[in-house]
């Protein structure tokens, strides 16, 4: 009794110890994801959207961030939602075949019990033979003991007839008490069974107990797996609506933003028309400076596919990194065409720098805190021209440097040196 119970509790620790190994594995299978870790690669997505898509807002490009975040886990989540129910499946079968084992040893149990109770019920009954026998031939002979009534026996009568009677009799009793023996054997023999079932029996009911918190770990592991998938749907479904929602009237925005990029690109035609590009030639094929030496390129110029309008869209200019309130210098002489606000261009400088190759070059400053030059003013390369800043269509500081060939507007990285 003490090893079955120490038993017992060495097999509860094993399961407990199996079920903690699951807990502490959990975080590293697939779709359950660390929240800290989505926070901020989902905060470094936000910024990177904002750089790639000027004027989207924190609050839209979180719901692109998050969307995008839902379709690169649902793959995952999904195959730890299958991988969850085959190994709850996997211990359901196990419970299952171990009830069903159990029952069948139930079964023997009773059945052998039933084989014991037959074989006492037998055993008594040649109890009762072998003294039987001895009360026959004690009331045959009226003597008190076996020995006595078999010599008894063969002084009676004639001899040989007598001799006869104690060897049959003999014989008799031999063999009740030897099927008494075997009797008695089988029984024991019976009970070793019965004693070993009832073992396994013990067995069979500690293997149950650790399937049965298998079983929980699996339920609650499917269930995780399931609540987790059904969080990215939600989330997926809750981001695409926001941006159906934004959809049309970003599209309508961007609309604006490009008829208005359009005719500000007119009017500098018409100004580098009117003024004669200020009659001035750029070395070479033309050779512009870097307005904002010394800081990144946050975003170049190109075509790229808006988040939420889902429409193509010209990104006419390079983003520079530059901090507010940092200077801003002109790219090479010129006359200044414009100084002032320009919608979502914000504060806006425009130079005009004359012709290369006989193509008018302009070049444009915008989101400034505030612009140091004034229209009609004549200004050196590298003079300052504005402070940077985060003015009109802009979601951080950064300095938006277009270059315009004929009033068109060209990769200004082609252009800078
Ligand atoms: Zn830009």
């Amino acid at each position: 009794m003490r090893k079955l119970t120490r038993r017992t509790h060495s097999r509860a620790l094993a399961a407990v110890a199996s079920v903690a190994a699951v807990i502490l594995l959990a975080p590293a299978s697939p779709g359950i994801a660390n929240p800290q870790d989505d926070k901020a690669s989902i905060d470094e997505r936000v910024e990177e959207l904002q750089r790639e898509h000027e004027g989207l807002s924190e609050d839209l490009a979180r719901v692109v961030a998050e969307l995008e975040e839902a379709e690169d886990r649902m793959p995952d989540a999904e195959d730890a939602v299958t991988a969850a129910a085959d190994e709850l499946s996997e211990a359901q079968r196990k419970d299952d075949e171990l009830a069903a084992r159990l029952t069948s040893a139930e079964n023997a149990e009773k059945a052998l019990q039933t084989e014991i109770d037959d074989g006492t019920d037998q055993i008594e009954e040649s109890e009762q033979a072998v003294v039987g026998v001895a009360r026959r031939a004690y009331q045959n002979s009226g003597v008190t003991s076996d020995l006595a009534m078999l010599l008894q026996m063969a002084d009676s009568d004639n001899g040989l007839d007598g001799l006869t009677r104690v060897d049959s009799a003999v014989r008799s009793q031999q063999r009740t008490i030897t099927r008494l023996g075997e009797q008695r054997a089988a029984n024991m023999s019976s009970q070793d069974r019965l004693d070993a079932i009832a073992d396994e029996i013990s067995d069979l009911k500690d293997e149950a107990a650790e399937v049965v918190l298998e079983k929980e770990a699996a339920e609650s592991a499917a269930r995780e797996a399931k609540d987790s998938l059904d969080s990215l749907i939600e989330q997926k479904d809750s981001a695409a609506q926001t941006i159906e929602d934004n959809q049309a009237a970003t599209a309508e925005e961007l609309r604006k933003q490009k008829e208005e990029q359009e005719r500000l690109a007119d009017e500098i035609r018409q100004w580098q028309e009117d003024n004669g590009d200020g009659n001035r030639v750029l070395p070479g094929d033309g050779f512009l400076k870097n307005p904002a030496p010394g800081y990144p390129v946050t975003s170049q110029y190109g075509w790229r596919t808006h988040p939420i309008s889902g429409t193509r869209r010209m990104h006419t200019g390079t983003d520079f990194g530059v901090p507010c309130g940092d200077p801003v210098y002109a790219s090479a002489d010129g006359v200044v065409v414009s100084s002032g606000v320009a919608g979502g261009y914000g504060n806006r400088v425009v130079l005009s720098h004359g012709k290369s190759n006989g193509a008018s070059i302009a070049t444009t400053y915008n989101h400034n805190t505030r612009n140091v030059v004034r229209a009609g003013q004549t200004v050196k390369e590298g003079d300052t021209v504005a402070m940077a800043g985060t003015t009109g269509s802009s979601t951080g500081c950064h300095l938006h440097f277009e270059v315009m060939v004929d009033g068109s507007y060209v990769d200004p990285m082609d252009w800078i040196s």
